[in-house]
């Protein structure tokens, strides 16, 4: 006689039983993704022993093989155990790797049960009693204490799988809370429906259900990890990030209150604020953040920096927190130390502008005698050629002035007293400049001037007053028995565009006329055209 109901019910662990193998089967090719893949191989694997052995246990079997099912069946229990919370333990953490008191509790537990089942016919104590009966379910099993500790053991290793999904749910990402949230119905399913079968009050009572209700697991954890993603996902804390990230981190609600602090912000606080307490979640923020960071703050947010004393630098940025319907929930307060950042850019400017100190300052020597500190011929001949390129719209007189029997000052007195004689007239024709006009010593004992603006007339005046002052200068020499010396200046002088058109042509003039004014008998200004104003 066949009854429908065993018939119904062997279809359905037959079903069950294939469905667990294509899990296993699709779980093993994603087997090197991840451990969870392969701790879900082992899952599936396990069901299908579990949900394959109820198909013959629907129908009369032989004591003998009764029993050997019911072992088979034990081997799929357990193993169906240890690869969920191993699956668990995977997901949440892809770094996981059992202990020695993992493998200890997970496979030593298990061993001793299957020992104890195996050996039930000696003591009995998995199964106090095993009575035949005429018709469905064709076996009544009487549980011993070994059974209760088996189930206290499964439930014990399943609670702390759900334990571990819970926590890091709680923790998780959006992403992973979505894909641990699948685990945790599926987890949910198999628990239910085990205390349903344990308190025997299906139709079915007498059969264990549960691998059916664990299909639906297999099937939820599969599509969990291999269609959902979870896979891809590294389960972080956003806790942890946040407690990861160097900058302080201050969320302000929109009372002003502080209500999140992360590590380097309470770090921050305590350097600011040590006679606050450690934790400021609920403190005013304006105790330690200023009027600026709570201030008026626009849709975009603000950033800004702030030094404080003492050198440390903040780069701030506060951005406004709103709900999805933009009501103001607060405000995220960031600051970043830039303290070696802005220390490093104050060195660099100090190095740019001692560079440029020095540049400027090397290209001043080279366009200057050292003796007499007046330009030197490098930058005279450019000057120079510049301001008598001007003549046109007015004349520019030059002068050249040259030391009388400088040799002999030289000679007589030394070389130092020359140098001191030099000085004296540099000293002299510097003091005589007007503003826009050219100095320069250009040769051992010669100097030259170039006046812009000056005719013939004005050349004339000051070349004279620069011959008297140079007569009139009284320098004292070395050796306290010889009298000063009083020197006296020979000057050429040419007026552009009149003698010349350019620069080289002019001092050429000049040149000329300081010849004549030496030959003339020196002490003397000799213009280009053969004039002299003086004497
Ligand atoms: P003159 O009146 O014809 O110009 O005669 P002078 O002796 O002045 O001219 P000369 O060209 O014969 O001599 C110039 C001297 O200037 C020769 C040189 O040793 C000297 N002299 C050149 N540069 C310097 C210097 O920097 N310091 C000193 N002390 N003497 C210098
Ligand atoms: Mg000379
Ligand atoms: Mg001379």
């Amino acid at each position: 006689m066949i009854d429908p109901l065993a018939t119904a019910l062997c279809a359905a662990f037959v079903v069950a039983a294939l469905l667990n193998l294509v899990t296993a089967a699709i779980a093993w090719r994603h087997r090197s993704a991840t451990p969870a893949a392969g701790a879900l191989v082992g899952a599936a694997a396990s069901l299908t022993l579990w949900s394959a052995v109820g198909a013959p246990l629907s129908f009369p079997v032989a004591r003998a093989v009764h029993d050997a099912l019911v072992y088979v069946s034990f081997v799929g229990i357990l193993g169906a155990v240890v690869s969920l919370y191993l699956l668990a333990r995977f997901a949440c953490d892809p770094h996981f790797r059992p202990r020695r008191r993992h493998t200890a509790f997970l496979a030593g537990v298990p061993a001793a049960i299957l020992v104890a089942v195996a050996t039930d016919p000696w003591h009995h104590l998995v199964f106090s009693r095993i009575v035949p009966l005429d018709r469905f379910p064709w076996f009544r099993d009487e549980f011993g204490p070994l059974f209760w500790v088996h189930t206290a053991w499964c439930y014990l290793v399943l609670g702390l799988a759900f334990r571990r999904l819970a926590v890091a749910w709680w923790h998780g990402s959006a992403v992973l809370r979505r894909q641990l949230g699948l685990l945790l119905v599926a987890g949910v399913v198999p628990l239910a429906g085990n205390v349903v079968v344990l308190a025997g009050s299906t139709a079915l009572s007498g059969r264990d259900l549960t691998p059916l209700f664990f299909t639906v697991t297999a099937l939820l954890d599969a599509y969990a990890l291999l269609r959902a993603g979870l896979l891809r996902v590294v389960p972080v804390a956003r806790e942890r990030v946040l407690e990861t990230v160097q900058d302080a981190i201050v969320v302000v609600d929109a009372g002003g209150s502080v209500v999140d602090v992360n590590g380097a912000g309470r770090r921050y606080l305590r350097t600011r604020r040590p006679d606050l307490p450690d934790d400021p979640v609920g403190l005013p923020a304006s105790l330690f953040l200023t009027p600026r960071a709570l201030g008026e703050l626009p849709s975009e947010g603000l950033s800004y920096a702030i030094g404080y004393a003492g050198g440390l630098h903040l780069d701030v940025r506060i951005s406004p927190l709103v709900d999805r319907r933009g009501r103001e929930l607060g405000r995220v307060v960031v600051g970043r130390d830039i303290t070696e950042l802005v220390q490093a850019r104050e060195r660099l400017e100090e190095q740019v502008a001692v560079a440029e100190e020095l540049r400027a300052r090397l290209a001043e020597e080279a366009v200057r005698d050292p003796l007499t500190r007046l330009h030197n011929r490098r930058h005279f001949d450019p000057a120079a050629a510049a301001l008598v390129a001007g003549a046109h719209r007015a004349p520019v007189g030059m002068l050249v002035l040259d030391v009388d029997h400088f040799k002999q000052v030289n000679d007589t007195h030394g070389h130092a007293t020359g140098d001191r004689v030099l000085v004296e007239i540099a000293g002299i024709l510097a003091a005589s400049a007007r503003p826009g006009d050219l100095v320069a010593r250009t040769g051992g004992e010669e100097f030259v001037l170039v006046l812009p603006g000056a005719d013939e007339r004005v050349l004339a005046a000051r070349a004279e007053q620069l011959r008297a002052a140079c007569a009139g200068a009284c320098i004292p020499v070395d050796d306290p028995a010889s009298a000063s010396v009083r020197p006296t200046v020979s000057i050429g002088t040419a007026v552009a565009p009149r003698d010349g058109t350019d620069a080289p042509g002019l001092l050429a003039a000049a040149d000329r006329a300081l010849y004549a004014a030496k030959a003339a008998g020196r002490n003397r200004v000799v213009a280009a055209d053969g004039t002299s104003p003086g004497r």
